[in-house]
């Protein structure tokens, strides 16, 4: 069974595109030029990942995410114009699950697919149970110890909620409110500077040049990315 692709996208060029690179890579698409038409497909076909324009003619992006939110937990990534952020920033907040500027590529179209469908496979292959390698790091989630190369790294416990919940969404894009409140909690959402801090830090214990992170990505103006292995 091949998986199924709801695309609500408005362009037509913008279809044509994604419609020969999907079909060529065996997902089934189906889509919709409006909102409407989309949430109505995605309540009859149950697709596998939502691609969602956010500039449709009958309604808000948002909308569409806040509806769908409503009653699906089906992974959405947004497709945004340049220069939209606080747009991308309230579409993550209000439960998309990633976006992508456009024009993009296939090849990063397909991998942030990927990283959508993944989590509905319940255990990965290959990973002993609770460990999770980044390049050189190793995250060993049962016994709270994290490793960089052959030595050992200490966290202190906010550092370390603030890497798991990275890794928990790790290859998407996590917004600075959606950290700060899992890791601080609902009435920190706006300290982004603690944010700063604890990330300067995690890069200076993680990354083997803090200043060029590999790992620990900064989405600009959104929030940071742990780069997916
Ligand atoms: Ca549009």
């Amino acid at each position: 069974m091949n998986p199924v692709i709801l695309l609500i996208e408005d362009d037509p060029q913008i279809r044509r595109f994604l419609r020969a690179s999907l079909v060529t890579q065996g997902y089934d698409l189906i889509e919709a030029g409006t909102g409407r038409e989309g949430l109505a497909l995605a309540a009859s076909r149950v697709p596998d990942v939502v691609l969602l324009d956010l500039g449709l003619p009958d309604m808000e992006g948002i909308e569409v995410i806040k509806q769908l939110r409503g009653w699906s937990g089906v992974p959405i990534i947004v497709l945004s114009a340049r220069g939209q952020e606080r747009d991308k920033v309230a579409n993550l907040d209000a439960g998309a699950d990633d976006y992508l500027t456009k024009p993009f590529g296939v090849g990063e179209l397909l991998a942030r697919m990927r990283v959508a469908l993944r989590k509905m496979v319940p255990a990965e292959e290959g990973r002993q149970e609770g460990q999770y390698f980044l390049g050189n790091i190793k995250v060993d989630v049962e016994r709270r110890r994290v490793w960089r190369g052959r030595e050992e790294v200490h966290l202190t416990p906010i550092e370390y909620k603030l890497l798991t919940v990275l890794l928990k969404n790790r290859g998407k894009v996590v917004t600075h409110r959606q950290l700060l409140k899992e890791v601080w909690g609902p009435s920190y959402i706006e300290q982004n500077p603690y944010l700063r801090i604890f990330i300067l830090n995690l890069r200076r214990k993680l990354e083997d040049d803090p200043t060029r992170p590999q790992h620990l990505l900064t989405e600009p103006g959104v929030g940071y990315r742990l780069r997916d292995e």
